[in-house]
């Protein structure tokens, strides 16, 4: 593609060329850049050898189908071979790395070349111009700067959609305030659960996002969300607010996001292969069916990564779509494995918590999960922020809390111990939010 595209205002696309492309087109562009993409592993001594192992050459992918026949590639394998063990091109060709936390051990490290940071520009572009963005929007970009890539990834994309841009950062609300009406912001980046807290600040400062700001357009991402977040959030501040997916390992923000349609991620199929497998037999499941998101990059020349297993968990909706893209559309991450609470034998997503919370309107948005076990059991404390303080109305209290655990107890099949605390006295991080304390003994 020309480096930069650059559409005419009135274009729906911002890359017409690949993101209006046919399942063929796509397909035969995927097989083209896999190929170039083995070739480039190959440099690596590590991929060389597990390719050797498993007799694979450029030559072996025919077809889009073929990438099953390549070797996974885990957090492990980058944690294993910290920093730069799994870099495709010299370390002098090389213009910019980003990291992970590492919470649990060595963090991974991710590389750029200059030209992957500019495809990574690319694609947040094409995502924000997708929703209606354009050159005279002000974009204020509420995410950690720094090694984070919700900062330095949005930054890029908005300047190369052409937006002023207010690399606000995270945090300080009262300024985040100030700035989205002194500059006229009319989009913003956060994450969910800090959209929330910014919009109890508001509410605290008599500011109406509606009449007092001119924000038409979010994009909030980076941690699992229900669809009854989103609509609490569009319906607070007046907004669409689009889901925006991303991770490091693979660029960062922007290898998926939500079109006017609201109707599920698209996955840039000219970036990544994206496959859903069974996370126990590593087999293909149906469309529709629920399994882990295994991605390809297929673009990118510092560390592509081959069937990279993201532990995400979701499902394919659809390959077409009325915007007139034909990329993959995935649902919205039900959460990670990893994420994944296991309670007296049942398997529970926090993100299943959320959407029953969030049906009440006597709730506020932020919760917290507390598990905890005694001699006979382990048990779960949901901890609620109320919209509205009624603490004093004790019959009120104890009838919401026992709507709220038969609601619970529908959809997750068991019955938790439910806490209705007042607004703002639960925590708030300025990144990801924590959802989940687990404070059960382990004894194995
Ligand atoms: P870390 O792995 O340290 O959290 P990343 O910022 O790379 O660093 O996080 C990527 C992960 O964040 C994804 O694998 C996914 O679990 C989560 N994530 C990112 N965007 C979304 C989203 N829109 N919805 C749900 N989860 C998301
Ligand atoms: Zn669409």
């Amino acid at each position: 593609m020309s480096k930069f595209p650059v559409p005419d205002n009135s274009c729906e696309f911002f890359d017409q060329e690949h993101e209006s492309m046919t399942r063929e087109q796509i397909e035969a562009l995927q097989v083209e850049r896999l190929k170039e993409t083995i070739a480039r592993c190959m440099k690596n001594p590590i991929y060389k050898q597990r390719f050797e192992e498993a007799g694979i050459t450029p030559d072996s992918i025919t077809s889009v189908a073929d990438v099953r026949k390549l070797p996974f590639t885990t957090k492990q394998d980058l944690r294993e071979n910290y920093p730069f063990g799994l870099a495709c091109v010299p370390l002098k060709e090389c213009v910019r790395l980003h990291s992970s936390s590492g919470t649990t051990g060595n963090p991974t490290v991710i590389l750029h070349t200059q030209n992957d940071l500019d495809e990574w520009a690319n694609q947040v572009a094409r995502n924000l111009w997708m929703v209606g963005l354009r050159p005279d929007d002000v974009f204020q970009n509420s995410s950690g700067y720094g090694m984070f890539t919700g900062g330095l990834g949005f930054q890029y994309g908005a300047e190369r959609l052409g937006m002023l841009t207010v690399p606000a950062a995270a945090g300080n609300s009262l300024r985040q305030i100030k700035f989205i009406r002194d500059f006229g912001t009319t989009a913003l980046h956060a994450v969910p659960s800090y959209v929330t807290r910014l919009y109890e600040v508001m509410q605290e400062q008599g500011v109406d996002p509606r009449k007092d700001t001119q924000l038409k357009v979010l994009a909030i991402g980076a941690e699992p969300h229900s669809e009854e977040q989103r609509k609490r959030i569009e319906n607070m501040l007046g907004v669409k607010a689009y889901n925006s997916f991303g991770m490091s390992e693979m660029c960062g923000p922007g290898v998926g996001f939500e079109c006017k349609e609201q109707n599920g991620l698209h996955f840039w199929e000219d970036y990544y292969i994206v496959e859903i497998v069974d996370p126990e037999t590593l087999e293909p499941v149906p469309d529709g069916e629920i399994g882990e998101l295994i991605l390809t990059s297929i673009c990118r020349e510092a560390m592509p990564l081959i069937r990279y297993r993201t532990r995400d968990l979701t499902r394919v909706l659809g390959r077409t779509c009325p915007c007139g893209r034909n990329h993959i559309r995935i649902d919205r991450m039900r959460g990670r494995s990893d994420d994944m609470i296991v309670l007296r034998g049942v398997n529970i997503f926090p993100i299943q918590i959320e959407k029953i919370l969030m049906q009440f309107p006597e709730l506020a948005s932020n919760y917290l999960i507390t598990l905890t076990s005694d001699a006979d059991n382990d048990n779960m404390l949901v901890e609620v922020e109320l919209e509205e303080l009624f603490t004093d109305d004790f019959p009120r209290l104890l009838d919401l809390e026992k709507r709220i655990r038969r609601a619970l107890k529908d959809e997750i099949l068991l019955t938790p111990h439910i806490k209705l605390v007042p607004k703002g006295t639960l925590p708030v991080s300025e990144g990801k939010a924590v959802r989940v304390v687990d404070k059960r003994k382990v004894y194995q």
